[in-house]
């Protein structure tokens, strides 16, 4: 029986013949079939994904070098383009169209040889926490079928929670690939604002978006982010700074760390007493084994989701705009006789899902005249106050931690009768894209209600090597640490 445990040990045992691609392929198809009630994929591509393996295999066997993602079996998010596939970003006004070109990201993972296995589901446009906001239906936690697994990219991190490939890329613009990581136990990786290039990612909000990557643990999330980083004349906000080279990630982060957590945050009515008492526990280990743990004070806890709330609904309602029954896939019946306006109406009305409306229409009027200064520039201006306050934190520290989200995965329909809930759900996720600053959420401890739940890592924007060696420390030294066993 085929068992993934890292892609340095795929990659020996397909040297030495234990395994083929073709035997992984089809492991994962058997999987993906078997725990179809999950609700994971949107489409699977196992004929394309064989001949690939098939392919790979010859390769081999003509004694041909091996990409870094050789026989990597990958999902991608319903928000990330690959030519020639169908691309809908969880939503109906998207139905039956596909994408013309490649996302930057799936460009580079195909040059290395990874075999991409098919599309996750998500949120509708990516608007969400639970993955209950797509046109496809909700996705099940593969830990207890009777909860979510976040949002936005829960397809994403079930696809890699059940085993139903090696890695997959999501996206996050408030949190969509650490929080989901968080309530499915896996490792989900939000990079720096400008790390990974957002060519051919469905825009949500774009000075926010991030290409993501959720992996079982911290190298293989590494291995692609060394493939997909780096500058490209697709998307001039995409860095020219030296991408993180994987194999660095396993050696120490060495000398003892400064380490700050918000004093708020921790201390938040909002956050489950027992994830407070967990992390508290792990500052201690932490002291105890060298590092100096701070409390910063951060006053502005109670603004950060109102500004993320007010920015991003206001770059949603200028990029979902496009989608007016014209350009692209779903298209209203209307009669002939109506005209344009009526017919953008119709289409709008009946394509996109309640939230997506919802965001259009808050992004539209913080943006409109009279308004446009009380909500869009107050939140830029906070904007400007957290980014400042980041980099005093980093003046002094290494790395910030914070909880990942205030509770374990919710049951399924427990917020989506109260958006304001959901939104506030997001607190601890949004800071570093409000700041571009990368963040990591890696599976360290499991409640006592049986679901697993991350520490969340930050570190200075583009100092994502320093943060994934750590993380890595930390997943080999505190794994487990809490007070729960894994049931
Ligand atoms: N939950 C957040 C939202 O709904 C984050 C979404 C995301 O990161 N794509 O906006």
């Amino acid at each position: 029986m085929f068992t993934y445990t890292s892609i340095q040990q795929y990659h020996i045992d397909l040297l030495n013949g234990s395994v083929t691609c073709t035997d992984t392929v089809q492991h994962f198809l058997a999987a993906i079939a078997s725990r179809s009630n999950l609700n994971a994929y949107t489409q699977v591509f196992a004929t394309e994904a064989l001949e690939k393996a098939k392919a790979l295999d010859q390769s081999r066997k003509d004694g041909k070098p091996l990409g870094k993602l050789h026989g990597v079996v990958i999902s991608i998010k319903d928000v990330i383009s690959y030519k020639d596939h169908a691309v809908s970003a969880g939503s109906k006004i998207l139905q039956n169209f596909s994408a013309i070109y490649n996302a930057t990201a799936v460009e580079r993972l195909l040059a290395e040889d990874a075999i991409i296995i098919g599309v996750t589901n998500c949120d509708e446009f990516a608007m969400g926490s639970t993955n209950e906001n797509s046109a496809y239906g909700k996705v099940l936690n593969a830990l207890d079928e009777t909860r979510v697994p976040g949002g936005s990219s829960g397809g994403a991190a079930v696809s890699v929670q059940a085993g139903l490939c090696m890695v997959s890329l999501g996206s996050d613009t408030g949190g969509s690939v650490r929080q989901p990581a968080d309530f499915c136990g896996v490792v989900g990786l939000k990079p720096s604002y400008g790390r990974v290039s957002r060519y051919g990612l469905i825009a949500y909000a774009s000075s926010f978006d991030q290409i993501g990557i959720f992996g079982q643990n911290v190298p293989d999330v590494a291995q692609v982010l060394e493939v997909i980083a780096g500058a490209d004349e697709y998307d001039s906000t995409a860095t020219e700074e030296t991408v993180p080279a994987a194999a660095s990630v396993t050696t120490e982060a060495g000398k003892p760390l400064r380490i700050a957590y918000f004093r708020e945050a921790l201390e938040s009515p909002a956050l489950d007493p027992e994830i407070r008492e967990n992390i508290l526990g792990l500052i201690e280990k932490l002291k105890a084994d060298g590092h100096t743990v701070s409390p910063v004070d951060f006053e502005y806890l109670d603004y950060i989701v109102p500004a993320y709330y007010v920015l991003t609904t206001a770059e949603a309602s200028s990029n979902l705009s496009r989608f007016d029954g014209v350009k692209y896939g779903f298209r209203a019946d209307v009669d002939k006789k109506a005209d344009l306006i009526e017919f953008y109406k119709a289409s709008r009305s009946d394509g996109f899902g309640w939230e997506v409306k919802r965001r259009i229409m808050l992004g539209t009027f913080v943006l409109s005249a009279g308004y446009y200064d009380a909500y869009f520039t107050k939140a830029q201006q906070v904007r400007q106050l957290l980014v400042n306050k980041t980099n005093m934190v980093f003046n002094q520290f290494d790395a910030l931690i914070l909880p990942t989200a205030p509770s374990t995965a919710f049951k399924i329909g427990e917020k989506m009768e109260d958006p304001i809930a959901m939104y506030l759900a997001d607190i601890f996720t949004v800071f570093s894209n409000l700041t571009g600053i990368p963040g990591i959420s890696i599976p360290l401890f499991w409640h006592s209600n049986g679901m697993p739940y991350g520490l969340q890592i930050m570190t200075n924007r583009f100092c994502e090597l320093s943060l994934l060696q750590l993380s890595h420390q930390w997943m080999q030294r505190y794994r487990f640490a809490g007070q729960h066993e894994k049931p």
